[in-house]
């Protein structure tokens, strides 16, 4: 069994509470309102994921699906700088694609076993899993056939994570329901996706705003760290205590 790895958030605060960082051949799930740092995060995981081994990376590249078109690799200069690592390279290293609907986005993701069989890639980040599964299913007659496509699409990650030893983490949207919300508890946010996003996410870890600039993580489900809350700030090089 090769050893799994952990890739940082840039928060040490944030990486405490994940035992380090959002773990190898598994698949994790960030989800919180609009503005709370999922881009962000992932912006800075495609520079931390590369830092060398020495530094507590995965001296890997990195593949970003973008279903929303708010990914910009520029952001990773200031970002790659605060690490004190090349940013050409990093951006060099950072493999982008832009799925343009739910079928486009998971053959993308089939499309990759040959760059993902090269054995350099440590991190698959989604940003978002749902946003164009949403878009494309839109009638109450369509849920269960989304959540069929959306299961065949979650499993392929799965599989993914498990065969070639890669992170893969994937951003989600919170239901606007009140009343659902209501019934998730306090935190009164509740992803979207029901079970089969449930099923499919071995960590999940609800993001919202804080005091100010604050914004505050919490882990909601994970194999092996406790609930626990940490804030975070989002910088120009990215996020931070
Ligand atoms: P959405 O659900 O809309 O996609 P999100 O959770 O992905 O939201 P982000 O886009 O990651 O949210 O974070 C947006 C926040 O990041 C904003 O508050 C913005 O001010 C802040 N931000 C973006 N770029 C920078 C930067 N260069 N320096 C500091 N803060 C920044
Ligand atoms: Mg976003």
């Amino acid at each position: 069994r090769r050893t799994c790895f952990k890739i940082r958030t840039g928060s040490d605060n944030w990486n405490k509470i994940l035992g380090g960082g959002f773990e190898s051949r598994s698949v994790s799930e960030v989800y919180g309102e609009f503005r709370c740092g999922k881009t962000q995060l992932f912006h800075t995981m495609s520079v931390t994921a590369q830092l060398p081994r020495e530094e507590g990376g995965a001296a890997g590249k990195v593949i970003v699906i973008d279903t929303e078109g708010t990914f910009r690799p520029e952001r990773l200069i200031a970002i790659a700088e605060r690490f004190k690592m090349d940013p050409e390279t990093v951006v060099d290293n950072v493999l982008y694609q832009r799925a343009r609907n739910s079928e486009h986005q998971h053959e993308i993701l089939c499309g990759m076993t040959a760059d993902l069989a090269t054995g350099q890639y440590r991190l698959i980040m989604v940003d978002s899993i749902l946003n164009l599964f949403r878009g494309d299913y839109q009638g109450r007659g369509e849920l269960n056939e989304r959540q069929q496509k959306l299961g065949v699409h979650l499993r392929k990650l799965v599989e993914v994570a498990e065969e070639f030893n890669i992170a893969v983490v994937m951003s989600n949207q919170v239901q606007s329901d009140p009343g659902a919300a209501m019934f998730a508890g306090m935190d009164g946010r509740k992803p979207v996706g029901g079970h089969v996003m449930a099923h499919a996410s071995t960590t999940r870890v609800l993001l919202r705003k804080g005091r100010g600039d604050e914004r505050v993580a919490k882990v909601m489900d994970s194999p092996d760290c406790p609930e626990a809350e940490a804030t975070y700030i989002i910088t120009n090089g990215g996020i931070n205590d």
